[in-house]
This record gives structure tokens, sequence and C-alpha cells, in this order.
């Protein structure tokens, strides 16, 4: 019990690299795409790495229908994230889009030395969903993009109203406001016609003023109770304010009335507790575009350190850290600097995030880099992107609060996306709880979990062929637990158990549905504050 982190041998190592994106208009994107397709995911290739940039995550599309260009019948297409060869380490880049195999999108694609990316990160993305994009039909959205395509104005179409008008109706949704991710809140989504199985419920995962929500992929919510009048749900990770869509097991899918406002986003990893936490992020003056850079970084360094939370940035030495470190991974210096990223619509910024641990996993390095393909503006007035606002955005990614992306959430500092020529460098209330909620303050100190044996112990016994077997976990005190399987990308694929066990050995069956894919998989326990995982391979 005592060292459990010599017992147990696996060290989940993950990675995530959060970006800030310039918004990007259909014209532009459709103009700017070599290849726009309609097709389907058909099947998930191994990940991969391309020499000189981020771990990228292939897929691929047969496609249905060129919209914009010419190929076969299908593409290999890569998103930035995924697993770094001969490690275990993952990167996951929050902004990109997730295919799901089976399901069906638009996407616009771009074409760099030979490989297909997703032009503008996940804007270039659209589900496909009940044969309409957005709410707009499928054809209507495609003479659309069409028409940009070649450069010719074309007013966007608008949601055909439903055929059929469904009995069932949302009425509430309480509490209105919480935040995202960690799943301390449950939220409770009342009205009539929900139906006896269950359905599905979606988040908003970005809108654009004067556009319908894009919705976060169902798999994302975790559902606890379904009745015709009732459904109890967490609140995604990755969620944004917007309206919620709830899709009966049999019937219409609805959006409610109101709008859930995310407070703030965060997934339950943070750097390890001290009072305060001290973090120094050394930088490289030779990348900076001007001398100006340093004190705007400085600035926005300090915004975060004096929000009244346990928490103090540093703005350390210059170190030589830039784009081989960057790329490569981690080597314990956090840093920041200015470099390249390849993609020729790429995010003004990037934070990447090293967690590692064990049981519990925390940051334990952060790097940032600005692009230096986009122009620059340093202090006052502020002619181009604003350099204290893009550090302030990614050193809130640093202390792990998550992009936003509502039409609510425009104002925070979280908000993913940034207008060129306008300068946000004060917290919004929200950031300012978002901190505080980590990492606490002097009233609110949150304590490291202790060393002192009082860890649950976790072990999987497993039929590795056939993708069921046991966890057994053995508690120093009765709890409240939650048993989840999840899959390489931290989707969740079963939840054997939530509930109450009593204190000594707990024997909990898993299975695996058998319609999901051989590989790696996780047995992820969380008790408390406290996190364990255990890895299940799973062949057929
Ligand atoms: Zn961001």
């Amino acid at each position: 019990m005592k060292s459990l982190s010599t017992a147990l041998t696996l060290l989940l190592i993950a990675l995530s690299s959060i970006a800030i994106m310039p918004q990007y208009s259909d014209s532009h994107l459709a103009q700017t795409s070599e290849i726009i397709v309609i097709g389907r995911i058909v099947v998930e290739e191994p990940t991969c790495f391309i020499q000189g940039r981020n771990t990228c995550t292939p897929w691929r599309v047969e496609v249905e229908e060129f919209l914009k260009g010419t190929g076969g019948e299908s593409l290999v297409f890569y998103t930035q994230g995924g697993q770094i060869p001969n490690s275990s380490r993952r990167l996951w880049v929050e902004d990109q889009p997730e295919p799901i195999i089976g399901e069906r999108a638009v996407i616009f694609l771009e074409e760099l030395s030979g490989n297909w990316f997703v032009n503008g990160l996940f804007q270039g993305y659209r589900r496909i969903s009940e044969g309409a994009v957005d709410g707009i039909a499928l054809p209507d959205f495609a003479e659309y993009i069409i028409h940009l395509a070649h450069g010719v104005d074309f007013a966007k179409p608008r949601p055909r109203p439903s055929a059929e008008a469904s009995p069932m109706s949302i009425s509430s949704i309480t509490p209105t406001t919480g935040l995202a991710g960690d799943g301390t809140i449950t939220l409770t989504i009342s009205g009539l016609g929900f139906g006896l199985s269950t359905g599905t419920v979606e988040f908003t995962y970005y809108q654009w003023p004067g556009y319908p929500p894009n919705f976060l992929h169902p798999s994302w919510t975790t559902i606890h109770y379904w009745s015709d009048t009732e459904i109890r749900t967490d609140i995604a990770a990755n969620a944004s304010s917007g309206p919620i869509r709830v899709t009966p097991a049999v019937g219409t899918a609805q959006v409610s009335p109101m709008d859930f406002t995310v407070t703030f986003g965060y997934k339950g990893n943070r750097w390890p507790a001290a009072t305060p936490v001290y973090v120094t992020l050394n930088y490289n003056p030779s990348t900076y575009p001007s001398t100006g850079c340093g004190p705007a970084i400085q600035a926005a360094l300090n915004t975060w350190s004096t929000a009244g939370a346990w928490w103090r940035y540093t703005y350390g030495s210059p170190t030589s850290d830039g784009d081989t470190l960057f790329d490569a991974g981690s080597n314990g210096n956090n840093s920041i600097h200015f470099g390249y990223f390849p993609d020729s619509s790429p995010p003004l910024g990037i934070c990447q995030i090293y967690l590692d641990g064990w049981p519990v996993m925390y940051i334990h390095e952060m790097d940032i880099r600005f692009n230096l393909a986009e122009p620059w503006s340093a202090g006052d007035p502020v002619s181009a992107n604003d350099v204290e606002s893009i550090a302030l955005h990614e050193a809130g990614h640093g202390l792990q609060l998550m992009d936003v992306y509502g039409i609510a959430d425009i104002d925070k500092i979280m908000y993913g996306v940034s207008t060129t020529g306008t300068a946000k460098r004060t917290l919004h209330t929200t950031d300012n709880a978002g901190i505080i909620y980590i990492y606490g303050n002097d009233a609110t100190q949150i304590d490291e979990p202790s060393e002192s044996g009082e860890f649950a112990q976790v072990s999987v016994t497993q039929s590795p062929s056939f993708g069921h077997g046991n966890i057994e976990l053995n508690l120093p005190v009765g709890a409240d637990v939650r048993v989840e399987i999840i899959d390489i990308t931290g989707r969740s694929v079963a939840e054997p158990f939530e509930g109450n066990l009593d204190a000594g050995l707990s024997r909990i069956p898993y299975e695996i549905p058998s319609a999901k894919p051989s590989g790696v998989y996780f047995a992820v326990v969380r008790t408390g504050g406290e996190f364990y995982s255990k890895k299940i391979v799973v062949l057929k």
C-alpha cells in the first residue's frame, strides 16, 4: 500500500497541446483549401510522426463527393496529436477535430509536402448529422461551399425547419452555469418526452455569432440517469457556453431553448500543489520578432501571478530552447519562444503540457510557441496580433484552463479565437475564478493528496483476447467510485461502475464492446480527488 508508485509499473504520460486560433470565414476556408470533400471516416490508421512537426493522427476518408478539387476514392488526412512512436506518450491538441469512425463530414483539406491536413484546424471539419451541417441540409451547404470555393459570394442558407415536430421538449437546465470537464457538477435537464431508453446529449463545442452551434460528439457526455422527464449528465470536457442538444433513442433531436453557460473549462490535471505554485518560464529572446515581446510576455505572466490565487509565474532566464525541442517533447525546461508552424493556416500560439506521475497525474512541464509567420505587435497601439493577449491566453493553458468557444465566452481570456489587432489583457471574472478553483488561495488552499498509504490499490485482470475481465479495487475506506474504460484518445467506451463501495476488496467486471477495435484501452478509476489508470490490451 505504501509504495504504490513502485508496485504499479504503468506510468501514463500524456501531453496536450492547446492553441489559440485566428477565426476564418467560410469563404477563406473554401478558397484556401485545395480539396473539399464529403466523405465517411472508415478506418483509424496507426498514429504517426511527421518529422519537423507535431505528432499526427491519420484518418482515412471514403470520398462520396468532391466539392472542390479531384482525387481518388479515398484520402488519408492528418490531424495533429497522437502517439509518439516508441513511447507511451500521447500528444493531444485540444482544438483539433476528433473524427469518429463511421461518421460523415465535410472536410476542407490543404496539402503540405505531400500530406493532407485539415484546413484551419477544427474550422475545416464539419460534421454531417441527420443529413445536415449545422442544421443546414447537406445539398444546400454543399452548394454554398461550391460557390465560395469559386470566389462567388453566396448567402449562407438557413436551416430548414424540421419536417415533423417532436412531442419532446426541454423546459429547464439546472444549474444554468458551471465549470466544464472535471466531473464535479451534475447537470439536470428537465422536460417531457425524452423516452425511456437512453439517447444522447451534446454540449455546444463552438459557435460563431450569427451561426448555429456546432456540438461536441455525444461520446464526450457521460449520462448518469435518463427518464422520460429528466436526464442527468456531467458537463462534458471541452464544452463551451451555448445550447444543449438532446436526441431521444426514438424521435427527433431538440436543442434547448436556453443556453448553458460554461464558466471555465478544467480537465482535472494541474501542477503539484505548493503554496504558492511557482512556475518559471525560460525564454528564447533570439526568436522574438521585436524587443517589446519580452515585457509584453512578462506583463501577461504577472497578470496570472497577481490573480489572487496560489500561483506565481516567473519570467526566468534566457534559453536556447526552440523549434527542435518543442517538437521533440519534454526536456524538463519550461520555455517560451517564437517559431514556425508548418501549416499554411496555423494557430497563433500553442501551449504544450506534459503530464506525468502515478497514481495522480500532474503537469511537470509546459512550453509555449508563438507563430512567427503571423504579424505581431507588442505594446501600444495594437497593430497586429497582440503579444500580451496571446501570452495571457497560452499561459492560462499552462495553468490547465481549457479553451471555450461559445458566444457567451467571447470576452474571456480563455476564448479560443483571437481577432487581429485587438488587445485582451485583463482576466475576465471567470478566468480568475478558474485559477482560484484549481490552485486555491490562502483561504481555500488545495492540498497535495497524501503519499502515506491513503491510496486505493487498483489492479486489472483481463482476458486479452476477448476484451473483458475484472477490475479489482482495494479501498482503505468506503468511498464513491467511478470506473470507466477509455480508448487512447480519451473517449469513453464503457462505464462498468459508478456508486459507493465499502472498504476492502471489490471486483468490478468490465466488458469492452465487441464492435470496438483491437488495441490499447485504459481502465480509469476515480475516487474522491484521486485518479488511477491501468492499461488494458485488447487483441482480436
Ligand atoms: Zn487556446
